[in-house]
C-alpha cells in the first residue's frame, strides 16, 4: 500500500515509511493512496473473530508487504494479550437502542491504548531492522502521553518526549506519565494549553535544524498506523449487532477527530455505517465546522472532559482532503489560510460531503453531569466524562429507533475520579493493574510554552542520528 500527503508535496511512502515518519514532510498527513474495501461476504465471515485475528485482518491491507500476515498476527496477539477484557474491546447494552463499547481495558485506562500498544511493538519491529534510533516528540491532553509512554518505556532504540499542559490533566493521567522513571522517557510540563503544546511539536517536526540532527516521530494521532488500528473496534461492534446485514451508528467523544476519523474510515472500506455522531464539549469547532462550515479555533475552555479540550483537530485535515477530491495543492493552500487566520470556510464539497454521513453535537457540563448520574442510576454503570457526552450526543442524535447506536466509551471511569464522584455521588475504584500509583515517585521538567525552549531542552538530551 502507497501513502500519499494531504498536502501533495511529501515523498509516497510504503507502511513501514508513515509509521516511523508520523507527519508528512510537507506539514500534511499521511493516507492511503485508496481506500481497500470488502465485500458483504468477506464482512460476514468476519464474524466471531477473536479481537487480535479480526485486527490481522483489517489491518492487512493497509500494513501490505511491510508486514508478513502471519508476524502481524504475533503483534496483534502480542499488542491485545496486555488487555484486562478477553473480548478486548466488549459492548455493553445499556436498553434496547444504545450500547456502549468499551475501549478502556488496556495498561492505561483509555482507548489510545488499543493503538498505541500495537504502535510501540511496530516501531521495535521496523528499528530492529532497520537499526538507529527514534526519538518520538509528542503533545497530550492526557492519555495519549500515558498510552505512549507505556507502550515504548524501556524498549531499545526509542526514546519519547511528552508535552502535556501543566495543570490541566488529571492526578491520574499525570502521575500515569511521570512516574515512569525508564532512561528513555521525558516528561515535559509546559505552561499552556494542549493546543500550544501540540503547536511547539508540529514546528518541530518543520524544523530542518531539529529534523535533521534526529529522526523525529509522532505518536499523536496524526500517525496512520493509529487510526488503522481503531478502525478494527467499529468492525468488531459491528459485527456484533448483526453487520453486514444491518446498519450500526456510532457516537464518538470526539478531540483530535482521529478516533471518528478511524470509523469514516471503517464505512469507506465497505462496513455500513448509519451515522457518525461527533460529539464535542464546549470546546465545539468541530461542531460549528460541520453543521455550518465555520472552522475557526478560539481559545480553549477547560473543562472536566480534558482530552477534549482542543480547537484545532489535526485529523480534521485528513477528512477535508477526502472529500474535496484529494487535491494536495488545494489542501496546502486552505490550510495556509487557516494556519494565519485561525479560520478558514470548508468548500461546499466537503461541507457536502462531511453531512451526508457525519452529525454533530456541542454537549454542555450540565447535560454531560447528568448524563453520568442517569446512567449511574437508571442503568447501574458508571462511565466517564467524556463517554457521558458521547452518550448525550448518541441520545439527542434523533436516529431511527431500529438502528443501534454505539457510544464509544473512551476511558475508564477510575482515570477521571473526582468528575464522575461530583456526578454520581460515589468514587469510582482504580483497577488493580494499575498498581501503587499513588505511592510511587514522579519525575517531569517544567518548561515555558514556547518553540525556543522546548526545542532546546530536547535537542540538548535527545539521541542524534549517527
Ligand atoms: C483522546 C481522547 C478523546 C478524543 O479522541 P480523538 O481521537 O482525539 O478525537 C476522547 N476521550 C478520551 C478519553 C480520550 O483520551
Amino acid at each position: 500500500m502507497e501513502y500519499v500527503s494531504t498536502r501533495g508535496a511529501a515523498p509516497v511512502l510504503d507502511f513501514e515509511g508513515v509509521t516511523l515518519a508520523g507527519l508528512a514532510s510537507d506539514g500534511g498527513l499521511y493516507l492511503p493512496r485508496e481506500w481497500p474495501s470488502f465485500s458483504h461476504d468477506e464482512i460476514a465471515a468476519m464474524r466471531g473473530l477473536p479481537y487480535a485475528e479480526l485486527a490481522a485482518c483489517i489491518m492487512a491491507p493497509f500494513v501490505g508487504d511491510s508486514v508478513t500476515p502471519d508476524r502481524l498476527l504475533e503483534l496483534t496477539r502480542a499488542a491485545y494479550g496486555r488487555f484486562a477484557h478477553d473480548a478486548v474491546t466488549p459492548l455493553v447494552q445499556l436498553d434496547q437502542q444504545h450500547w456502549l463499547l468499551e475501549l478502556f481495558h488496556g495498561p492505561t485506562l483509555a482507548f489510545k491504548d488499543v493503538a498505541l500498544q500495537l504502535l510501540g511493538l511496530l516501531f521495535e519491529e521496523f528499528l530492529g531492522r532497520s537499526g538507529g534510533n527514534l526519538t518520538i516528540v509528542g503533545a497530550t491532553s492526557g492519555d495519549t502521553g500515558s498510552a505512549a509512554i507505556d507502550a515504548v518505556a524501556g524498549r531499545e532504540g526509542v526514546e519519547i518526549f511528552m508535552l502535556h499542559p501543566q495543570g490541566r490533566v488529571s492526578d491520574v493521567q499525570r502521575r500515569q506519565m511521570t512516574t515512569v522513571l525508564a532512561p528513555n522517557v521525558h516528561n515535559i510540563a509546559i505552561d499552556g494549553s494542549f493546543d500550544d503544546a501540540q503547536a511547539i511539536v508540529k514546528r518541530m517536526f518543520g524544523d530542518p535544524n531539529m529534523t535533521g540532527r534526529f529522526r523525529i516521530s509522532a505518536v499523536n494521532s496524526i500517525n496512520w498506523a493509529r487510526l488503522m488500528a481503531q478502525v478494527v473496534y467499529y468492525f468488531a461492534a459491528a459485527l456484533q449487532l448483526g453487520s453486514p446485514d444491518r446498519k450500526v451508528a456510532f457516537s464518538v467523544p470526539t478531540g483530535n477527530f482521529g478516533d471518528v476519523f478511524a470509523g469514516y474510515v471503517a464505512a469507506r472500506m465497505g462496513l455500513r455505517v448509519e451515522r457518525l455522531i461527533v460529539a464535542t464539549n464546549v470546546n465545539d469547532i468541530l461542531h460549528r465546522a460541520l453543521s455550518s462550515g465555520d472552522y475557526s479555533a478560539g481559545s480553549v475552555t477547560p473543562t472536566a472532559a480534558p482530552s477534549m479540550d482542543i480547537q484545532v483537530s489535526s485529523n480534521f485535515e485528513r477528512l477535508l482532503f477526502d472529500l474535496g477530491g484529494r487535491d494536495g495543492a488545494a489542501m496546502a493552500e486552505q490550510m495556509r489560510g487557516f494556519e494565519s487566520s485561525k479560520a478558514m470556510r470548508l468548500t461546499n464539497a466537503q461541507l457536502q460531503g462531511a453531512a451526508a454521513l457525519f452529525t454533530s453535537a456541542r454537549v454542555e457540563p450540565d447535560e454531560m453531569t447528568a448524563t453520568m448520574r442517569r446512567t449511574h442510576e437508571d442503568c447501574g454503570q458508571t462511565i466517564d466524562p467524556h463517554s457521558a457526552i458521547g452518550l448525550h450526543a448518541a441520545r439527542s442524535s434523533g436516529i431511527p429507533a431500529a438502528v443501534p447506536v454505539v457510544t464509544l466509551a473512551t476511558a475508564h471511569p477510575g482515570k477521571f475520579r473526582d468528575a464522575v464522584e461530583r456526578a454520581t455521588g460515589q468514587r469510582p475504584p482504580l483497577p488493580s493493574r494499575v498498581g501503587d500509583l499513588f505511592a510511587r515517585e514522579e519525575r517531569y521538567h517544567e518548561l515555558a510554552g514556547t518553540y525556543e525552549a522546548v526545542r532546546d531542552w530536547i535537542a540538548e538530551r535527545a539521541t542524534p542520528v549517527a
